[in-house]
């Protein structure tokens, strides 16, 4: 009868409990910096243009209907969404090394490689850069796989410390799984450059690492979803005759789907010699798959999958979404050089280019928990401890605020 007596309450998650201070302030003025969700020009969550296109379409067809989909979800959907991350001339796609489910948003795409790793790949850690999205730790231990940080962020140059993570990788055990975000990178908003790119997968390669490439953010940091893929492509090219390689593909933010859960996982075989079946390779590893989401939600949601689908193949509703990722991310683009700017007109000490040149939903401004404690309480603008800041929140009617607000608690 006492058996659910003793059990500890735990702290609420972090971001949600920004989410719910917010709702119990009760100031007229705040600013919500807090959560990485896109939100218009008037602080609002945007529905893109492309999708309140697709769905008048989806229901405006007599054969709508709320079925289940089949436990690998939506073809439409999967083979799109292959295609969007891997390039429509993929050679890895017409090779048929790739096996791809949809699956419950980017988390969900990270808690079945966290399953899959821990039944096949049992005792491997997964590395993931320090700092890292927070919940990376939590989907991988939750299964029985264990993290370990690499070097990523240098704080006292807001740069990318290359040796440190290039270092990270030869000296991990050969066939050690790295988890790479793919693009605007989470929280810190700093990508390596292309160069950086090719020095690190090069290293990669040579420790016959596993790349795990977080793809939560394509077509987020630069409005194009080439530019975004450029390390996921690079790497299934470099990859193609060594290791497999695991892609987590969200469409909550490029596609503005955050609550219906939309996403994918896919995995890609390498090329071996002939004696070898591919095809019964990768009818496996989805069989595998498959018994994994089976187990846990039976079959993946349909309403979001539907929406993707019909946006990634009708050649309109594509090239409006193409659009729609320009419109979010030159926002987003514009909204840092703002801030950055009125911190310059204010004398605020320190130096604030780092905001410009970050990219993605986030800046890791530099500011510490305490300024952050003060950002809040005294001028109603919320972010996470860790000085995170959803550049997405900004707009023309509270930047003022927030670079007076910023300038009041650094000094
Ligand atoms: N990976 C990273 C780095 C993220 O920042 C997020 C969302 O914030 C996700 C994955 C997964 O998000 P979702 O499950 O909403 O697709």
């Amino acid at each position: 009868k006492t058996i659910f007596n003793n059990i500890e309450e735990l702290p609420g998650d972090a971001l949600f409990a920004i989410k719910q201070r917010l709702a119990e302030d009760s100031r007229t003025f705040k600013v919500d910096l807090g959560i990485g969700a896109y939100r218009d020009e008037s602080g609002k969550p945007w529905v893109l243009p492309a999708v309140r296109k697709a769905e008048s379409l989806i229901h405006a067809d007599p054969s709508f209907n709320h079925e289940y989909l089949g436990i690998a979800g939506l073809p439409a959907l999967t083979s799109g969404a292959a295609k969007v991350i891997l390039g429509e001339d993929s050679p890895a796609l017409a090779e048929k090394r790739v096996v791809s489910s949809q699956s419950l948003s980017g988390t969900g795409a990270l808690h079945i490689a966290a399953k899959f790793i821990n039944k096949f790949l049992p005792g491997r850690p997964v590395y993931v850069s320090d700092p890292t999205w927070a919940n990376h730790v939590s989907i991988f231990e939750s299964q029985g796989v264990k993290t370990v940080t690499y070097p990523y962020w240098d704080a006292a140059t807001k740069t990318l410390n290359l040796d440190g993570f290039i270092k990270a990788i030869e000296s991990s055990p050969r066939g050690s799984i790295f988890l790479l975000h793919a693009c605007a990178h989470n929280p810190t908003g700093l990508d390596p450059s292309e160069a950086q790119w090719e020095e690190i997968l090069d290293a990669c390669v040579k420790n016959d690492i596993i790349p795990l490439f977080d793809s939560a953010y394509q077509g987020f940091a630069s409005g194009s979803l080439a530019k975004d893929a450029f390390a996921v492509r690079l790497g299934v090219k470099l990859f193609a005759e060594t290791a497999p390689i695991f892609i987590c593909q969200s469409f909550a933010k490029n596609v503005g789907m955050y609550g219906e859960r939309c996403g994918c996982i896919h995995l890609i075989v390498p090329k071996q010699d002939s004696s070898v079946n591919v095809t019964a390779i990768t009818k496996a590893l989805g069989s595998q798959i498959s018994k994994i989401t089976r187990s846990e939600v039976s079959n993946p949601p349909a309403y979001g999958a539907k929406i993707v689908a019909k946006v990634l193949n009708d050649a309109e509703l594509t090239q409006q979404w193409h659009q729609d990722m320009i419109t979010m991310s030159q926002r987003i683009t514009k909204m840092r050089r703002t801030l950055s700017d009125k911190l310059v007109a204010l004398k605020t000490p320190g130096n604030w280019d780092h905001i410009v040149n970050q990219c993605g939903m986030f800046s890791y401004t530099g500011l510490t928990k305490e300024m952050v404690q003060r950002l809040e309480k005294e001028h109603g603008v919320y972010m996470v401890a860790s000085g995170r800041a959803s550049i997405a929140g900004l707009n023309d009617q509270n930047v003022d605020h927030v670079a007076n607000a910023i300038n009041e608690v650094v000094r």
